[in-house]
């Protein structure tokens, strides 16, 4: 694709955003995450020069590469992939606009103290493993609100935003609406929570009908 071209795919994708965005109201605002976990940096300029500002990885290693090979640009860096222990501290090297993965209590009790030692606060997003599935991260959505106030209290350096859900890993619709009606019910519950993130490539109209106002796009945005 030429650059033009390219342009317009993804004023198309933007398109579909705002006509799902305003079936939920003329107010609901959403904002694209670009994953770009299977893409280059050259890629990510690419995008970066059609407007797109905000860019997520899941891997702490790629997510340095990457902010250090696109450094002069003033681009918005998110943390989306599961975090071990110990690459905290490689993480908070980085210093991301968000991270949204916080999937437990002991992974945030861990964070709080690595973030006392740097003099550091992180905004991050609770990860709920709405759909229950073994292969996904995040707290149930059972114990999600009280392990989110729990966080909040224990945890001053860490500013919980809100949650993180990916959907139901499904062909059937119902049960993907499901997960996302579960998940935007939590975040409505939380105190202060202002971000909703959920919808990837393959359902994030259906997320967006639910309640979400962040989208987390990877092989759409880059047209893999
Ligand atoms: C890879 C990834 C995405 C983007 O997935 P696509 O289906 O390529 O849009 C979104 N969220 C998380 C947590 C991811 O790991």
């Amino acid at each position: 694709m030429t650059q033009t071209e390219y342009k317009i795919y993804i004023d198309d994708i933007i398109r579909r955003v705002e006509s799902a965005r305003l079936k939920v109201s003329a107010h609901h605002i959403v904002k694209i995450v670009a994953i770009s976990k299977y893409s280059t940096s050259q890629e990510i300029e690419v995008l970066y020069k059609i407007g797109q500002r905000a860019f997520g990885e899941n891997k702490v290693q790629d997510l340095k590469a990457k902010t250090q090979e696109l450094e002069e640009f003033p681009l918005e860096w998110h943390f989306v992939g599961n975090l071990q222990k110990n690459k905290i501290n490689n993480l908070l090297d980085i210093d991301p606009t968000l991270f949204q993965a916080l999937d437990s209590l002991e992974l945030a009790h861990e964070l709080q103290k690595k973030l006392v030692a740097k003099e550091m606060s992180l905004d991050c997003l609770l990860q709920i493993n709405s759909a229950k599935e073994e292969s996904k991260h995040g707290v149930m959505p059972e114990v999600a609100k009280e392990i989110y106030e729990q966080i909040s209290q224990e945890c001053p350096n860490i500013n919980l935003k809100g949650v993180m859900s990916i959907g139901a890993h499904s062909e059937d619709k119902t049960l993907v609406r499901k997960s996302f009606e579960l998940t935007h019910s939590i975040y409505k519950e939380l105190k202060g929570a202002t971000i909703c993130s959920m919808g990837m490539s393959g359902d994030f109209e259906l997320a967006i009908e639910c309640g979400s106002n962040m989208v987390r796009l990877g092989s759409l945005m880059f047209n893999k």
